[in-house]
């Protein structure tokens, strides 16, 4: 029998758990370990509330979940509760799957002020993420910024910019619902250093804000190359650039109050306020030959009183496992750490790719583990029964996959009308339910 660990139960997890149950049928156990009792990583807490066909992949992880050679070991904070170095002793291979939670950082003056918060901490907070449940965003103000060009900086904007009537049928957390209707956010800047070409945003995404009800998008036509530069582009990213290009041609819809304002070619050098963040200095920037935005010394301000960064995700640090800094993930060749140790996912790749560009990358790591270690051989670790005597022995309470199922019943059994579900956004209220 061989025994594996996975650390992390997002779609990296159990795309590379699926595979390699395929790879070794009953002759393995796996166990997905995660640190919170509820599975899933960033399609719970990251992917946007209003986006629940997205989440329906989940039921695919169910299935792996439910593998006789399975086991969801949830409330284990490896590299707190037990460390890499103890899962490489217990399990014969170990793989990290812990995906990118850190937000980058712009490294500009102000940026600690509050008001300005990182994409995952927004995100996390509105889709019900524990360590942000009391962040507390400040809606008050009419101007937010968001400070990026990718499809989270979109996610972000449009959750700003609905009213609530659009978010039926969403899994938004209630304090989010209940916050953003009371706010007064009536104008939303997207800021990019770059310009339209060099989004990293899908058509889905961008055509999205045509269709909101209370507000409308607004592009500027000078910002984009003359149209025969389209050509050059792949047919995804010029569809996007289309869809842009019609925003700025429709012009803004007059009959809707809430505004979503494109700013390309604008480069955050400052964030400046009285005790909380009340503008951004922007410098307006052109390309240079290579392509990337050179200032051209010309500032000006955007008002905001809500920041959100969205420029990047990293992976945090563990202990003995090699980190490449430049890429914000562990150091791997092909998802190879060291013998025994595999990254998969965000955590392998840096944050980039949707939910399911972790499958081929799960499936690729899970051969590589197949081919160091030969199905039919056997191997003489404790695994799943080693690891269950340590967290014994240290007094930490794990979870099952059925413990899931338990707050999973009992957040559909609290949904509010016209939502899926009520999330418990509290370590406590899960292990409550759990009789904890
Ligand atoms: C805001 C946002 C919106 C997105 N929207 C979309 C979308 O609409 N469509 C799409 O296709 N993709 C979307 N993505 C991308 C998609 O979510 C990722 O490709 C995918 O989640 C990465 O998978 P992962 O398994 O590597 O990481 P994650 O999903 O982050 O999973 C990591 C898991 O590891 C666990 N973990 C972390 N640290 C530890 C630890 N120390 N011990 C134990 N467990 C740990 C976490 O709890 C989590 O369960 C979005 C991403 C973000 C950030």
């Amino acid at each position: 029998m061989r025994h594996f660990a996975v650390v992390g139960s997002g779609p990296a997890g159990f795309y590379t758990a699926e595979a390699l149950g395929k790879a070794y049928g009953e002759a393995a156990r796996i166990d997905i370990i995660d640190r919170y009792p509820v599975p899933y990583g960033l399609i719970r807490f990251g992917v946007a509330p209003d986006h629940q066909s997205l989440k329906a992949v989940s039921k695919r992880y169910d299935q792996v979940a439910a593998g006789e050679s399975v086991r969801f070991v949830g409330n284990v904070n490896v590299g707190e509760d037990v460390s890499v170095a103890e899962l490489t002793d217990l399990y014969d291979a170990v793989i990290l799957a812990i995906g990118a939670p850190h937000d980058r950082k712009l490294g500009i003056p102000g940026e600690e002020l509050p008001g300005v918060v990182g994409s995952a901490e927004f995100v996390g907070w509105y889709n019900g993420h524990p360590d942000f449940a009391g962040l507390s965003p400040p809606l008050d103000g009419t101007h937010a910024a968001v400070i990026g060009n990718g499809n989270v900086a979109l996610d972000c904007a449009r959750i700003l910019s609905k009213n609530r009537h659009e978010f039926e049928g969403s899994d938004i957390v209630g304090h989010a619902l209940e916050a953003l209707e009371r706010g007064s956010i009536e104008t939303v800047t997207i800021l990019g250093r770059r310009g339209p070409h060099q989004i990293s945003m899908t058509p889905k995404e961008l055509g999205e804000l045509g269709h909101l009800e209370i507000a409308t998008p607004v592009v500027d036509a000078a910002d984009f190359p003359p149209l025969e530069a389209d050509q050059a582009l792949e047919p995804g990213h010029r569809k996007s650039i289309t869809i842009l290009r019609d925003f700025a041609s429709a012009g803004p819809d007059a009959s809707k109050r809430k505004r979503i304002v494109f700013d390309f070619f604008a480069k955050p050098v400052r964030i400046e306020g009285d005790g909380k963040a009340e503008r951004l200095i922007v410098e307006r920037t052109v390309l240079d030959e290579s392509g990337a935005a050179k200032g051209t010394g010309e500032t000006y301000e955007v008002p905001a009183s809500l920041i959100v960064t969205s420029i990047g995700y990293q992976t945090p640090r563990m202990e003995g496992v090699p980190y490449d800094q430049r890429g914000g993930k562990f150091a791997n060749e092909q998802g190879k750490i060291a013998d025994g140790l595999y990254a998969v996912g965000w955590a392998r790749r840096g944050p980039t790719g949707t939910i399911g560009t972790n499958r081929p990358d799960g499936y690729e790591v899970a051969e590589h583990v197949a081919t160091a270690i030969p199905a039919g051989s056997d191997g003489d670790r404790p695994g799943g029964a080693g690891l269950d005597a340590l967290l014994q022995e240290r007094g930490v309470r794990a979870t099952s996959f059925d413990d899931w199922r338990a707050i999973e019943a009992a957040e559909i059994a609290a949904a509010r009308p016209g939502s899926p579900r009520e999330k418990f956004v509290r370590h406590g209220d899960w292990l409550k339910i759990l009789g904890r």
